[in-house]
């Protein structure tokens, strides 16, 4: 049984952090909103807690979770060092969107990291988040709330959908408010590299701390992962999901029309003023604000999925860094 708690995402209730915390502390599962997406939570020092996570969401042990701290200094008890360029990032960008891999410190269970020598942590900005991290008083480690290779989760409904009876509690903060899961960061090698693009943009981590590398779309592709975000499947619908380019109606109506030779229904997703008019199509228009856009997609994805839509067709995003996570997610939903 799953039973779901509404809480304030505001000011959530002590009494309902408490009950959540409880049965974190028990071992049990917990999904939770943060301000990226849903968060699957399990107490992340405690092997036997984290392995209820991979079989819930029937990850594959070979894709290491986040863990979910409350600041610099519980961060500082998972990592093994922590340089300046760590502390300096939290000080500007914590606690937000942000995840910084750096070497794991022994209590850390093997499991967390698949064996990796390096975690992965952040501090969530989200004051459900924090009030149950606060109440644990322990770090959390906790991926998106979604089965293995679905869309991630930005409402309680979505984490329902994939996970109910499969985990203890969910509780239901509205809507997640950024909508992508987090930038990841490595500070393990010799220049700061993003490994998976999110809300935290590099010229943002830049002023900080200068210089940093992107890891090419080439590279997560072609080598071993580090990051299980980077395997190409990874935020994947249901339908089938194809990119048209940005602007462009007639090419839009045109790919419409293959589809439905293929007795498809057809969602679409678009967020330019191209008019696009066909009976039985299900059509999506999302914000044109690039952080609107992100906040809006999976939820969106979500609907055509409930809808039925067996191919989605979703209008290019524009080039530049505020549209990179969404640039991202598409790309990979659409592998
Ligand atoms: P999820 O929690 O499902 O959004 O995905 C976890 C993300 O954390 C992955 O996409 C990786 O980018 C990242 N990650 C977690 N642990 C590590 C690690 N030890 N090394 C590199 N990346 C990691
Ligand atoms: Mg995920």
């Amino acid at each position: 049984m799953t039973a779901t708690l509404t809480v304030d995402p505001v000011h959530p209730e002590p009494e309902l952090i408490r009950v959540a915390a409880l049965i974190l502390k028990k071992g049990g599962l917990v999904a939770f909103p943060t301000e990226t997406v849903y968060g699957l939570g399990a107490l992340a020092l405690h092997e036997e807690t984290v392995r209820k996570i991979f079989a819930a969401k029937g990850r594959p042990a070979t894709n290491p979770l986040i863990v979910h701290v409350l600041d610099e200094a519980m961060a500082k008890t998972v990592c093994a060092t922590w340089p300046e360029q760590a502390r300096a990032i939290a000080e500007a960008l914590w606690p937000g969107p942000l995840t910084l891999i750096l070497p794991r410190r022994d209590i850390v269970p093997l499991v967390v990291t698949a064996g990796l020598a390096a975690v992965a942590v952040r501090s969530p900005a989200h004051p459900v988040a924090r009030a149950l991290l606060a109440e644990v008083a322990e770090p959390i480690a906790a991926p998106s709330a979604n089965l293995y290779t679905e869309i991630s989760p930005t409402r309680a409904e979505h984490v329902r959908k994939g996970l109910s009876g499969k985990i203890d509690l969910i509780l239901d903060g509205g809507p997640a408010g950024v909508g992508v899961e987090s930038t990841v960061l490595d500070l393990t090698g010799p220049v700061p590299t993003i490994l998976r693009p999110g809300a935290i943009v590099p010229s943002q981590i830049e002023r900080v701390i200068g210089r940093i590398a992107v890891v090419s779309e080439h590279v997560r592709d072609e080598h071993a992962r580090p990051s299980p975000g980077q395997s190409k499947k990874h935020y994947a619908p249901k339908a089938q999901l194809a990119i048209v380019a940005m602007g462009d109606a007639g090419l839009m109506q045109d790919r419409i029309l293959r589809v439905r030779k293929l007795r498809g229904r057809v969602g679409v997703l678009i967020h330019s003023n191209i008019a696009v008019g066909q009976d039985g199509l299900v059509l999506r228009r999302l914000p044109k604000d690039p952080k609107e856009y992100a906040a809006a997609l999976y939820d969106a994805l979500h609907d055509l999925e409930d809808a039925g839509c067996s191919h989605i067709l979703v209008e290019a995003v524009p080039p530049g860094e505020a549209w990179d996570a969404a640039r991202d997610r598409l790309k990979r939903a659409s592998a």
